[in-house]
């Protein structure tokens, strides 16, 4: 049973093997027992017949002679002292057995088993001398219970167990049903990423361990909801209420870098400046996130061109890259459309080239293409920097996730890029996949419905 992983199909095989037994062990005994049974009439047969036919030649002697010559009393014949024959059926083949009076035996002979009674019948009234009367049966199939009971059982065998088989399997199968509820609501939660299913729960379950394990999950479920609800607005209210004072420290640090009197104080001032700017695009990005998983994210689709939008994402990005000498380009064919919320794919094809060029090799080069196939259309953003190792490439998605050779580099990496443009991807009904090879480069491939 090791290799069996289902429990039902162990549980039915166990119990099947188990009703073999009992089945086998109740024939032995059924059979066993419907011999010596068989056994005991066949003895009280012989004897009974001896003793009628010993009491009616008592009183008529040459009539019942007559009656056992023509078969009248079964198996019965009478012989003289000496053992002659004198009338009755020729029993078997026993006649040359010796007289043994008043006890039933059991004989073989020429390998058939024979059960005999014998009694020296007194001479009756007028006459000198008795007679032997001997009556015989033999043990054989057609006079034993015990074979005919085996027959039956043992054709009934295969029945009983298929029956006992297909009824346990389907009994545990239903007994198991909440396990595979629970099974598949778990893979759907994980799979969907949605925690808002819940095991079913038939109305006219019994109310047994199982389903008190469903009741109890579902409660836990509804209050991991809650708690990730809370969670998410709490970053929502968090980020909301972030964005005035962080708009106001911008603006003002800005206005302290134009009337700072001297160097110093400018340096200091367009830090500030510049800090705020990060902490302002986290802010966006995780009141973003915070929309889009309340499902409160609007989103305005219209035609776009992707080479339109390949080229602001380029534009907006070209001065990064100057700075480490990293080729910006495209393959996208003219008038492409594709139906989008424009501002959004700008964000998510922006970011995808911000990577490219943050996590690429000095003087390298970061490529957007485009194909369409019937349905759909894949924009692809190729870099040859750093590359992700195969360990990290199911992790880049998660929120505030970054390698560790990152973590600590200046560029305002908080983890949330990605993320985002998995969002954003989703909100399309579209995906985003990635595929990377450590020191040689990474390609970002977002596909979206046309
Ligand atoms: P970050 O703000 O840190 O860039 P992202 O969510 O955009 O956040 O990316 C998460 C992590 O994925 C990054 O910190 C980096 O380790 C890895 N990553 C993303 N894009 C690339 C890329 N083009 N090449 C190599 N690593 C990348």
């Amino acid at each position: 049973m090791k290799g069996i992983t289902s429990i039902k199909t162990r549980i039915t095989i166990w119990y099947t093997a188990l009703m073999f037994l009992i089945v086998v062990a109740v024939t032995f005994a059924v059979g066993l027992l419907s011999y010596q049974m068989s056994i005991d009439v066949i003895e009280k047969e012989v004897v009974l017949r001896v003793t009628q036919v010993s009491e009616k030649i008592s009183k008529h002697q040459f009539d019942v002679m007559q009656s056992v010559d023509d078969g009248e009393y079964k198996n019965v014949s009478i012989y003289k002292p000496n053992g002659e024959y004198i009338a009755g059926q020729y029993i078997y083949d026993i006649t040359n057995l010796k007289f043994v009076p008043g006890v039933v035996r059991h004989e073989n002979v020429e390998g058939k088993e024979y059960i005999i009674y014998d009694i020296m019948n007194p001479a009756p009234p007028g006459s000198g001398k008795g007679f032997w009367i001997r009556s015989a049966e033999s043990v054989n199939s057609s006079n034993l219970l015990s074979k005919s009971a085996i027959a039956v059982m043992l054709f009934s065998i295969p029945l009983i167990l298929l029956i006992t088989a297909l009824g346990g399997y389907y009994i545990t199968r239903r007994a198991f049903l909440p396990i595979n509820n629970i099974v598949k609501t778990a893979n759907n939660i994980c799979m969907q990423n949605d925690i808002k299913q819940r095991i079913a729960i038939e109305p006219e379950a019994h109310k047994d361990e199982l389903y008190e394990l469903s009741v109890t999950l579902n409660r836990m479920l509804n209050k991991i909801e809650t708690l990730i609800l809370q969670e998410k607005q709490f970053t929502s209210d968090a980020s909301h209420e972030l964005r005035t004072p962080i708009s106001v420290i911008l603006a003002q640090s800005e206005y302290l870098a134009e009337i700072a009197e001297n160097e110093k104080e400018k340096e200091l001032a367009l830090n500030i400046v510049d800090k705020s700017k990060q902490i302002s695009k986290l802010v966006s990005r995780l009141l973003m996130l915070a929309r889009m998983d309340s499902n409160r994210q609007t989103i305005h689709k219209e035609k776009v061109d992707l080479s339109v939008i390949a080229d602001v994402a380029i534009e907006s990005m070209q001065d990064f890259a100057d700075k480490r000498g990293i080729i910006l380009s495209k393959e996208v064919p003219e008038g492409l459309m594709i139906e989008a919320d424009e501002a959004l794919l700008l964000s998510a094809i922006t970011n995808l080239v911000g990577n490219g060029i943050k996590y690429g090799k000095d003087g390298g080069f970061v490529k957007i293409t485009a194909e369409q196939s019937e349905d759909s259309v894949e924009i692809s953003v190729l870099d040859n920097g750093i590359g992700i190792s195969r360990d990290d490439l199911d992790k880049i998605w998660g929120r505030f996730w970054r390698a560790d050779d990152v973590r600590n580099d200046e560029n305002a990496s908080y983890g949330l890029g990605l993320a985002m443009v998995k969002s954003i991807a989703k909100l399309h009904n579209g995906n985003v996949t990635v595929v990377s090879e450590p020191e040689c480069g990474s390609e970002f491939d977002l596909t979206l419905p046309k």
